[in-house]
């Protein structure tokens, strides 16, 4: 649980001055993009309290919010906080002022790949892409095609195999996919909906 004094000063000690130069634009933007009013907030830490993940994040959700308050895109974008985040909601739901934390980690990554920024953890950003290539050809999640495709992409083929045998065993790892024509055409489209609104917008 971080007890950190939430200020510009510390925010300053992790990352460089250009980091550090404020977008005037940028918390307008990001409140557009995730129709989110970050300055709701009033740095209670209920949100940093209840994250998992805050312990592995250079910043925490609290941090986070007052950033993009502060208009530090670049500080922002180039964080691994939104990188680390596993959207399990628990700082929206704990959050008194109805700021949906989770929504922005979203749309942080979304900025920060549509701005060319590298992922901090290539990691995470390999699993998404593998992630929703297998349920757009599958319809659902395909867990031995996921697994194949990651060893593919990273080439790390012998990485958690003692994991993976013990799943198999367990029944948890089908070898054959379950199809569903019209599941998979259902999917195409929803994928083809969101790739159209990408264009427009
Ligand atoms: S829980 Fe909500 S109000 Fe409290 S610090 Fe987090 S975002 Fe701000
Ligand atoms: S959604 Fe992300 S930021 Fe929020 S509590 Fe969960 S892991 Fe932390």
């Amino acid at each position: 649980m971080s007890t950190q004094t939430v200020s510009s000063e510390s925010l300053q000690d992790k990352r460089s001055e250009s980091a550090l130069v404020p977008d005037a634009k940028f918390m307008k933007q990001m409140n557009d993009e995730v129709k989110v009013n970050v300055n709701l907030c009033y740095q209670c830490r209920k949100c940093s309290a209840g994250c998992p993940m805050s312990a592995d994040m250079d910043y925490t959700p609290v941090q986070l919010i007052h950033a993009i308050r502060l208009g530090l895109k670049e500080l922002v974008l180039n964080s691994k906080t939104m990188w680390m985040c596993s959207s399990c909601q628990t700082c929206t739901t704990r959050c008194p002022q109805e700021v949906d934390i989770a929504r922005i980690m979203d749309a942080a990554k979304i900025m920060a790949i549509a701005e060319g920024i590298k992922p901090p953890v290539s990691s995470v950003h390999t699993f998404n892409k593998a992630a929703l290539r297998n349920i757009k050809w599958f319809g659902r999640m395909y867990e031995l095609g996921l697994i194949g495709d990651l060893k593919m992409r990273t080439f790390e083929f012998f990485k958690d195999m003692g994991l993976g045998a013990k799943m198999f065993f367990k029944g948890k790892l089908k070898i054959v996919p379950s199809l569903s024509p019209l599941r998979t055409l259902t999917t195409w489209k929803i994928f083809s909906r969101v790739k159209k609104k990408e264009r427009s917008s």
